[in-house]
């Protein structure tokens, strides 16, 4: 396995996974769920980002006196890929309150499989950072894309955040985009005739925004 793909080996990962993987999980339980793991994902890659983010010290009044305080002053963008993506958002914004959101809805022509892009929000300047959430990495198809728009923002580091992937979906991103990390809930065993990952949770949008699972 490649040293670009980090698998969290955080306890609670695999108790959230067990909750979005249940298929009797309502709705708002499993919103809740992927927030949580969204949470340990991110902070995972955080602390990885640790050696970019600029952060600059400059000291901080307390009501007591003086103490170090620290600030940041990379730009950093979230990418939350529409619209699983969507339910990984508030996770990215714990750690970076003040990040661009930029969005992209990707669809796939059903024919041709070929990748489209519908809704793209460039960033006002080229981001430092850009944290692509993405709870499925499936055929990898999407992924390639998404980071291939990334990157025509000129952003200096780019990181892509998933819950589940299948082996090849990882591959296909780590062929196309070697310098791209990947922070992972969990490798599942791989894809079914529909291209869903199995054992997997289902469809992530429709597990989140209340339509009947796959
Ligand atoms: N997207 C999903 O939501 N689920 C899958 O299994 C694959 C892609």
């Amino acid at each position: 396995m490649s040293d670009r793909l980090n698998l969290s080996d955080h306890p609670i990962t695999r108790l959230k996974l067990t909750t979005l993987r249940n298929k009797e999980t309502p709705n708002e339980t499993f919103r809740t769920a992927l927030h949580e793991l969204s949470v340990i994902l991110v902070s995972e890659a955080v602390q990885r980002l640790g050696r970019v983010l600029k952060i600059v010290q400059r000291p901080v009044e307390t009501p007591l006196g003086q103490a170090d305080g620290f600030y940041l002053e990379s730009k950093v963008v979230l990418v939350p890929i529409l619209r699983a993506g969507l339910g990984m958002l508030e996770a990215g914004k714990l750690f970076f309150s003040d990040a661009e959101v930029c969005p992209i809805g990707l669809r796939r022509d059903e024919k041709t499989f070929e990748i489209t892009c519908y809704r793209e929000v460039i960033p006002s300047e080229p981001p430092d950072i850009a944290i692509i959430l993405d709870p499925m990495i499936a055929t990898g198809a999407s992924g390639v894309v998404a980071i291939n728009l990334v990157k025509k923002w000129k952003a200096r580091h780019i990181v892509y955040v998933a819950v589940l992937a299948a082996p090849f979906g990882i591959s296909q991103i780590h062929t196309a985009h070697e310098d791209v990390p990947i922070f992972l809930g969990k490798l599942d065993r791989g894809l079914n005739d529909k291209n869903y990952i199995v054992p997997g949770l289902g469809d992530a949008g429709d597990r989140q925004f209340g339509q009947p699972t796959h």
